[in-house]
């Protein structure tokens, strides 16, 4: 059977897609629904069919999922940021630990009975709004010409304004509405991408969470720069139109610490500019990170470090889920004290802090020069002195110091971006031959593709655990590690019976 576009259809959704899609058959035909949740019967119309399967628009729900819930944004369906917001979050859990099974499964080749003795059940959240400590909110004008912040539609680039995403901190909507405000008042533009001009793009919101720190960063568009030297007759350190108005009113807000501008000239999808300019206040915010016991349900332990963090620096935007992933990853490196230890895409060096004090000596990589700036001041500020730092791509940095310097490691932690790691980096962790790996993934199925080249060079996939960074998203964290698989044993110590006796 085959469907044509605009056909109606009435499916049971069976399963989810890896981006939280509902996927349903009729007559063994495949349709894949957004915003079907598993469980439900729904109508949905047909928008593009091929031979075996078609995806159709979800029209009517008749019988909801006892999965469905009323997601608490009515706006999810338009930004398609939180994909799987219309499920119950235990019911989010379990498919992102399907989907870390299936991948190992499919991707890394691991037997299922294998899979199943190594994963350990999911860490989910307490709470799962309001957990994000960043935002970066793109700016446009609406058909007003009044200037708006809110977030891209689907996979769009128009912007449909919203200043509170229930992710996020609740000062996001006061700063942002300082900002519009101040736009508003000064007749600041926003950036048009479609034109390439108008000043300000994006603005980026950091907190920290235990220090209650605020960090606002403007993206602004070079062009923008130069008005702003006009405007301001050329004063050192301006960067936009009365920009003595804006600081004023941001610098009232409780816990505002930094406040910079970006430089970002290109026409790209990359948000930030490589410039960053503080206009007041401090560079950076600091937060501090505890180790929990991982044996005893991620209770909270005293060891704490505290982090200062930049604009362009990586930090995980979830800190209450990261002290389980990095107390996850402390406790698979299995440290005694006495190990050399990389880790490579360190960021600013939170991972690589906690492992010196149980390490001998630390070695962090990093291909962004403001984080390993970062990573240096945040090891001096907690007294650390056995971790340093690299600059560079861990692919060409790795095998560097191997061959040039004959570097060592009792452990490796990985940390990547969601490309997993570069086979050349892999092709030099399994030359090296550490003890342990840990590898820490924010994508299961690069982490499976890595994994298997990493089992076939002679490691053993000893544990795996899901941690839930990322809730109402599909996206999930992983922590794993590995260990270096003993030699074969020779025919004659197989014979020596395990009790020692050679009698049997
Ligand atoms: N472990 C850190 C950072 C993880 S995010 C933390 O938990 O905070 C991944 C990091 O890898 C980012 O900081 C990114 O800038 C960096 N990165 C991306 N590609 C890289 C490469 N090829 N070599 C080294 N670092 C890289």
């Amino acid at each position: 059977m085959e469907f044509q576009k605009n056909d109606y259809v009435i499916v049971t959704i069976e399963d989810i897609g890896h981006d939280g899609e509902g996927i349903g058959k009729v007559d063994g035909f495949t349709l894949f629904i957004k915003d079907a949740v598993i469980g439900d019967v729904v109508e949905a119309k047909i928008m593009k069919s091929k031979k075996h399967y078609a995806y159709a628009r979800l029209e009517k729900v008749i019988t909801p999922s006892p999965f469905r819930i009323e997601p608490k944004c009515a706006l999810h369906k338009q930004c398609g940021g939180c994909q799987i917001q219309a499920m119950s979050y235990e019911k989010q859990l379990q498919f992102k630990e399907a989907k870390i099974r299936n991948n190992l499964i499919r991707i890394g080749g691991f037997a299922p009975e294998f899979v199943d003795k190594v994963m350990e059940p999911i860490v989910g959240m307490e709470e799962p709004f309001r957990y994000r400590n960043k935002a970066q909110y793109p700016i446009g004008t609406d058909k007003e010409g009044n200037p708006i912040a809110g977030f891209y539609a689907g996979r769009t680039h128009s912007i449909i304004a919203n200043t509170d995403c229930y992710l996020g901190v609740e000062e996001n909507k006061e700063i942002l509405e300082i900002i519009l405000d101040y736009m508003k008042k000064n007749k600041v533009s926003a950036y048009d991408e479609t034109t390439g001009k108008g000043l300000v793009r994006h603005v980026l919101i950091r907190k920290g969470f235990t220090s209650g720190e605020l960090m606002v960063c403007l993206v602004v568009n070079d062009k923008g720069k130069k008005n702003a030297a006009d405007f301001n007759a050329g004063r050192k350190g301006m960067y936009l139109p009365a920009q003595d108005k804006l600081v004023e009113a941001l610098q009232l807000l409780p816990g505002m610490t930094s406040i910079s501008v970006s430089i970002n000239a290109e026409n790209t999808n990359v948000i930030m500019g490589k410039e960053v300019h503080t206009i007041w206040g401090e560079d950076r915010i600091r937060d501090t990170i505890h180790v929990r016991d991982t044996v005893n349900g991620f209770a909270l332990t005293e060891k704490g470090i505290t982090f200062s963090i930049s604009p362009l620096s990586f930090y995980q935007v979830n800190p209450v889920q990261t002290e389980k992933l990095y107390s996850l990853a402390l406790a698979y490196a299995g440290l005694t004290g006495k190990e050399t230890v990389w880790d490579l895409y360190c960021g600013i060096g939170t991972i690589s802090l906690f492992l010196a004090g149980d390490a001998k000596q630390v070695y962090g990589v990093e291909i962004v020069p403001q984080a390993i700036g970062d990573a240096k001041k945040n090891a001096e500020n907690n007294g650390i002195t056995n971790a340093e730092f690299f600059v560079g791509k861990a692919e060409e940095v790795l095998p560097e110091k191997y061959e040039k310097e004959g570097i060592f490691a009792d452990v490796i932690v990985v940390d990547p971006p969601r490309k997993g790691c570069d086979e050349a980096c892999l092709a030099t962790m399994l030359k090296m031959q550490p003890k342990r790996i840990v590898y820490v993934s924010c994508d299961s199925a690069t982490l499976a593709r890595d994994l298997k080249i990493l089992s076939d060079g002679g490691y053993e996939l000893k544990k795996v655990r899901g941690v839930d960074q990322f809730g109402h998203t599909v996206h999930v964290e992983v922590a794993t590690y590995l260990e270096k698989k003993k030699k074969p044993i020779s025919y004659r110590e197989e014979e020596i019976p395990e009790c020692g006796c050679i009698y049997g």
